[in-house]
Parts: C-alpha cells; structure tokens; sequence
C-alpha cells in the first residue's frame, strides 16, 4: 500500500511533545513493513534550524486560501536511516517564525489560515508529484480539514480520487477552534458550517471536520479511546465518538528504538542495556546530578518530570505534594516549559530547597535523554493522557514511573502489588483517585520500595524488558489501512456532493 502521513510536527525537523515523535517513527515502522510512505509537514524556521539536508522540488503551488491565492514551495528530505521522504510545505509569511502555532503563550491568530494553507498545500502536491495514495494518514486538528476536503474539493482531483483517510487523534483537548467568519477561508462550503459536520458551539472546528469525515478513527490507547467516548473526556465531541464506535481503535504508540534506547543515546555518560543497567545507570546518575550542581548520591532517590508545564500533566498534584515530597531525603529534577504559574512555583521550590531541587525552564532534547537515563523515578501524574512517550521512555531507561490510572498510562505500566512483583510483571507505580493525597500514598509506597534494593532492581529489570518497539503499533496501523481500502465505497463522495450538509 502507499500510505501518506501528514502531521504537524515530526522529529527531527520540528517538536513540541509526543505527536513530533510518532509522525517521525511511524512512517518508517510501516515502511519497514513493506509499504510505500512519505510524510508532509509545514517547514517551520526550526526545520531549518535543525540543518536537515533539504531539496528543492522544483515544485511551486499555488493555494486558494479564503480570496487570495498563496504561493507555497516543496522542499524533499528523508527520514533519518531510511529511504522514507518527508515533504515540507514551505512558505515564510506562514512558517518562518518563533513557535509552531503561537509564541510565548499565545496562538498565532492566523492558524486557520496557515493550517487552510498546509492541508490544501498536502492534496496539491500528493496530486502534482504522482504519490497516489490509497490512504492519508491525518493526525490531529491541524490536518481534520483533509478527510472533508477528499470527499468535496479534491474528490475529482486525479491521482486522489481513491485515497481513503485515517484521523488518529493525539489530544482531543486541542481542536482547532476558529470563529465562523473563517469558514470561507477553508474554501468550503457554508452548507458544512452544521452541527452534524463542521460547526462546533458556533464555532469552526478543525478537529470535528476529522472526526466526522474521516474513513476510520484511531486514538494512541484503548483506555483513551474508551474515555473519549464519556462526556468526563469527551470534550463535547464525546457524543460524536459514540456515534463513531465501530469506526474508532486505540493503538498505543511505540518508542523509537534508534533515538530513545539507551543502548543508543550518544549523549548519554555512559549506554547500557538490561544487562549493564546497574553501571550504566550509576554513571548517568552520576553525570546528572554534577550536571544540576546536586549532590552525587547514588543512594538518594532521583525523581524527575520532563513535558509541557499545564494543569494536564498533573502540575497542581505535583504542586500540592512537592514540600511533603521534599521533606524527604530525595532529589528532583524538572525539564519543561509552559504556563507561568508552574514556572513560578518550581523557581520557588529550587530557591527553598538547595542542593535538592534543579529546574531547567526551556526545551532540550539532549537533556530530556539525559534525565530519562538518571533518574530512579519518573512523575507522570496526568490527569489524562492519551498514551503518554514519557512513561515508556522511562520503562525503557529502568526509571520507573509513578503515573494516574488514566489514558495510555494505565495501558503501559503494572502496578507494585505483592502478586505483581512476585511474578515479575510489575514496572512502576500506579495511583488511581486524581487527589494529592492518593498521589502522596504512593510516592510513600515508591520511598518504601526505593528502600528494598532487590525488589527496586527487579522493577528496573522489567520495565526495561518490556517491548515498546514500534513493530507491533506499526502492525495494528497497516490493518486498518487495508480495512479502509476494502471498506471505500466510490459512490460515498458522489453522495456527499449531492448533500455537502450530511457526512
Ligand atoms: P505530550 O505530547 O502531551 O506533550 P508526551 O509524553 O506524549 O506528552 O510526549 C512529550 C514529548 O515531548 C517527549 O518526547 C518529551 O521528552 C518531549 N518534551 C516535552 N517537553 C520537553 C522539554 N522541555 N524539553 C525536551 N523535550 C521535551
């Protein structure tokens, strides 16, 4: 099959959090299994940054975007060890700026447009080099148009005429939401702007065009893809993913095995694996805590949270056990950057504690390695999580995780219990009420376990023997590609001209 994955983000051209290194593994796991892929992103000023070897196609488009028509470039690059080629869609009135879709807390206000622009930028040039997709993989609010545009504008366009679409959603609290004065920008019909398709609480919603038009849904965890459906998770499109069930799976993301082993990571003191993971991990250890000016103690529990700094990853949790947490002999590591009051409260926290708490405030891959590789425990109290990479970059680093009975987080992690232990299933820690002192309980069971060196290095031994590779995921996606291809009617776009109003 040939299969087109537009996204976003993608390592390593351009990241904010976990789709960036889904969109940059994917592609290539589904390649390796036999397939035809490329992958389409916006090329950011990070792109460039990021000092990829970059070819011109030669190849100028020329895109309606609401009454004007904007020109766009196509750049041709490969991703990393693979022959799998990444388009970037360039055009630097859109994309030649600080920050992917806002800067410095705040949304870019021309994100309809841009992402209008990207996705038709997409169909244009899936059209204008020949790719002939049978499915194009979508992710996320920033690509919901595509599913639409396939079944409206570009159905008759040669060469798209059988792609069929997936829409995986990564985050359903990120949707895309733009005033109703935006519909004509997308160049769509205002016959779509009903609650039954593009209209969301009056609004324009990217997020929604996906979810309804597209062939098939995904999201990155079975138990997300169950919360989703609930109007707790749901976000007000819970209804719509009802409706929705027998079209909608959970696949739980892989780990890239290249970037995100430790066997790998060439910034790292010292590599190890499952075999050298006591040696190896002291002297990461080691590194880390010189690197934050902390004592270097092996035997003082090293916890550690890496992500966005936002009330989802359980920051207000974090915040109400922190002093507790501190009272104790422990150290703590922060990497992260987001919303101020976070900011804030872990300035305060390193001036309180010395020599206990380091915070670095800004975004740095080598370093994220770094803690995944040093730390003994990784906090990942979200209050949901639709997969969650941390918590398998932890398993695969033998840090062990402390995560909320949420999303992919309860999916990926067995829980410390006597039984679990005994028969060697357990890998982390799992807390289940979203309330600071259920949080706190279970940082004292993980104080408890830190204290029993065999158990803890038995916990080590197997999350590290877990098997996250991307095969498997890979494995579910390529049969969900063939469903799509088996379940596409031709006459299903033939109908829907007929009615732009009902999907
Ligand atoms: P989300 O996608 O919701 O942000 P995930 O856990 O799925 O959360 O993925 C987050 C990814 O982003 C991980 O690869 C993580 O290492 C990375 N990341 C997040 N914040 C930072 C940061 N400040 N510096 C480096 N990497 C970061």
């Amino acid at each position: 099959m040939n299969i087109v994955f537009v996204a976003s983000e993608g390592v390593p051209f351009a990241k904010t959090g976990g789709l960036a290194d889904v969109a940059g593994a994917l592609p290539r796991a589904v390649a390796e299994l036999g397939h035809a892929t490329c992958l389409f992103l916006p090329c950011y000023r990070k792109v460039w940054d990021s000092k990829r070897d970059l070819a011109a196609t030669g190849l100028t488009l020329r895109i309606p975007v609401g009454s004007s028509t904007v020109l766009g470039h196509v750049f041709e690059a490969r991703l990393p060890d693979s022959d799998v080629p990444v388009y970037l869609i360039d055009e630097p009135g859109y994309f030649d700026r600080e920050g992917l879709y806002g800067h410095l807390g705040h949304d870019f206000e021309d994100n309809c447009e841009r992402f209008v622009f990207f996705q038709r930028a997409v169909l244009e040039a899936t059209a204008a080099l020949n790719l002939r997709p049978d499915v194009f993989h979508c992710n996320d609010w920033q690509t919901g148009l595509i599913p639409l545009y396939l079944r409206s504008l570009y159905k008759d366009t040669p060469g798209l005429e059988s792609a069929g679409s997936l829409f995986t959603i990564h985050n359903l609290a990120y949707q895309g939401l733009f005033w109703h004065w935006d519909v004509p920008v997308t160049g769509l019909d205002w016959g779509y702007f009903n609650h039954r398709a593009l209209e969301f609480h009056g609004k324009l919603s990217f997020m929604k065009a996906g979810l309804v038009f597209a062939d098939m849904l995904t999201t990155v965890s079975p138990t997300y893809a169950r919360e989703i459906q609930t109007q707790v998770q749901g976000a007000g499109l819970d209804g719509l993913l009802r409706d929705r069930r027998d079209d909608l799976r959970g696949i739980v993301n892989g780990i890239e095995e290249r970037s995100w082993s430790p066997r790998n990571e060439a910034m790292l003191a010292e590599r190890y694996d499952v075999e050298t993971v006591s040696k190896g991990k002291a002297a990461c250890k080691a590194w880390l805590q010189k690197h934050a000016g902390l004592p270097v103690r092996p035997d003082v529990p090293l916890f550690a949270q890496i992500g966005r700094l936002d009330p989802q990853k359980g920051w207000d949790l974090l915040a109400e056990v922190a002093e507790r947490l501190l009272a104790h002999d422990v150290q703590l590591i922060v990497l992260g950057t987001g919303h101020p009051k976070y900011h804030n409260l872990l300035e305060a926290l390193v001036h309180r504690h010395p020599g206990k708490v380091w915070a670095h405030l800004g975004f740095s891959d080598d370093l994220a390695h770094q803690i995944e590789a040093g730390a003994d425990v990784f906090l990942m109290p979200s209050l949901f999580e639709p997969c969650g990479l941390n918590q398998l970059y932890s398993l695969a680093h033998g840090t062990v995780p402390v995560v909320h009975a949420t999303g992919g987080l309860v999916d990926t992690v067995v829980d410390v219990n006597p039984q679990t232990i005994a028969d060697g299933r357990a890998t982390g820690f799992i807390f289940h009420e979203p309330t600071s002192n259920a949080l706190w309980r279970t940082l004292e069971r993980v104080l408890d376990v830190w204290g029993d060196r065999k158990t803890w290095a038995r916990l080590v031994r197997s999350g590290m023997s877990t098997d996250w590779s991307w095969k498997q995921s890979a494995g579910r996606y390529v049969d969900l590609y063939r469903e799509i291809q088996r379940r596409r009617r031709p006459q299903l776009a033939q109908t829907l001209s007929e009615d732009p109003v009902l999907p």
